[in-house]
């Protein structure tokens, strides 16, 4: 007779990886479905080849979702100590770069072998290149049909991501098993992603693509929201599109259609003041020399040939402070899921249980990691809530 396994995880990527190692630590029998050819892929590509694995500072608020509320409760049991603690264990070499952020000193693959020592030494069996097509529910549990047979088992964990980098082989397939359960989805939408810019803005911002620059970024919504989108300090890259960096990207997440993105290019600075003095030059070229004081020659060119006084009277010249301070560009959109670092939205949090990521009308079916309505900021926040949902869920395996 066919074996009936206690935890079948569909994805071998960063939460599916933690998750099946604790649950085969508690005894459990465990197997680990992939459609791909080897597991953590992400893993590989993340932190530009030296993922950014976790961030000191994490808390709730750097991550949105419809319920805020929701994360806590895992994030409160596996925090980035703990994932900091294993890294130790496995002898890893890593950094602390900035604003919290942890890499490994090498690469990224190091963060790979670790999960899957982790899950050889708990007794998971992985089965790779099994796409999974389907799940339905059984008298005493689930059955999963994958491309190469069905397997029974007690309880699912469903770890297949975001929708973001199809090439790297996102799929939806996570959404379409918590829909055929009746969960809700919040929508999927591409977040950490690069901005575009409309014509004939772009036209103006293009010329100066590759200069970046220290900001303050956030999002103007169009509509009134219940909480204002958070103000980011990074850096601001200008693109052939339109406008990326980190400060552009952490933005990006809180974006909805017909809202603006403000900027302050000298942050906490004033620039101007200067040109103020009695008997000061009011001129081109002192105005061009205050401001490149604080941004490259090129940006600082670009924008004040957009932004230029109308004359040299205080007024013109406060407002031009100001106008530096809260600059305002009109979006077009965004470069899609094909930039996009991860999926905002996912299977509703109304839907599931806090403490063991399971759905609340369908128990023995958990949901965790990015599939999951809940989006961490850039700097390692991602992968955080990847391996806290996944412990959470182990536990209740
Ligand atoms: P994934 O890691 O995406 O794993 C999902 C798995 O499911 C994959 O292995 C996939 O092959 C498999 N799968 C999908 N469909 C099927 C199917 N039908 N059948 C079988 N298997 C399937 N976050 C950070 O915190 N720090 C970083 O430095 C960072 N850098 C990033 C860089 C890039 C370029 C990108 C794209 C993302 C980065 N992220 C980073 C985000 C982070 O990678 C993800 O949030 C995280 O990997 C999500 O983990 P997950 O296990 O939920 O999903």
């Amino acid at each position: 007779p066919q074996r009936r396994w206690d935890v079948v995880v569909l994805g071998a990527g960063a939460a599916g990886l933690m998750c099946a190692a604790e649950a085969g630590k508690r005894g459990r029998s465990v197997l680990l479905l992939d459609h791909a050819e080897r597991a953590g892929k992400k893993i590989l590509i993340s932190g530009g080849g030296r993922c950014n694995f976790t961030n000191l500072h994490c808390t709730p608020a750097n991550f949105l979702s419809e319920n805020p509320h929701f994360a806590k409760s895992a994030l409160a049991r596996y925090t980035p100590k703990d994932f900091v603690a294993l890294v130790e264990m496995h002898r890893i070499p890593y950094h602390h770069k900035t604003l919290g952020q942890l890499f490994c000193d090498g690469s990224a693959q190091a963060i790979v072998t670790m999960l899957e020592a982790e899950c050889r030494d708990a007794g998971v069996e992985t089965r790779l290149r099994s796409a999974v097509e389907r799940v339905e529910r059984d008298a005493d549990g689930f059955t999963v049909y994958t491309a190469s047979g069905a397997v029974e088992t007690r309880t699912v964990v469903v770890a297949t991501g975001g929708l973001s980098i199809p090439k790297m082989g996102a799929t939806g397939i996570g959404y379409d098993i918590a829909r055929g359960f009746g969960l809700g989805i919040v929508e999927p939408r591409a977040a950490l992603v690069p901005l575009t810019l409309p014509e004939p803005v772009l036209e103006h911002w293009a010329a100066i693509s590759g200069v970046s620059a220290e900001v303050t970024a956030t999002i103007v919504p169009a509509a009134k929201r219940r909480v204002a989108p958070p103000v980011f300090r990074e850096k601001l890259l200008f693109t052939h599109r339109g406008v990326s960096g980190p400060a552009v990207l952490q933005a990006s997440s809180y974006r909805a259609p017909g809202d603006l993105l403000r900027l302050d290019l000298a942050p906490g600075k004033n620039v101007f003041g200067p040109l103020l003095q009695p008997g000061a030059r009011r001129d081109e070229p002192t105005t061009s020399a205050l401001l490149r004081a604080h941004v490259s020659q090129r940006l600082s060119d670009r924008w004040l040939q957009a932004n230029a006084p109308p004359d040299w009277k205080n007024r013109s010249l406060e407002q031009m402070e100001a106008t530096l301070h809260a600059w305002t560009l009109p979006i077009a959109g965004d470069e899609g899921f094909s930039k996009a670092e991860v999926t905002r939205g996912g299977v509703s949090t109304a839907d599931l249980d806090s403490a063991t990521l399971q759905a609340k009308s369908v128990p023995g079916l958990a949901f965790i990691g990015e599939v999951v309505d809940v989006t961490g900021h850039l700097g390692g926040h991602n992968f955080q809530w990847a391996w806290a949902s996944a412990f959470a869920a182990a536990q209740a395996l």
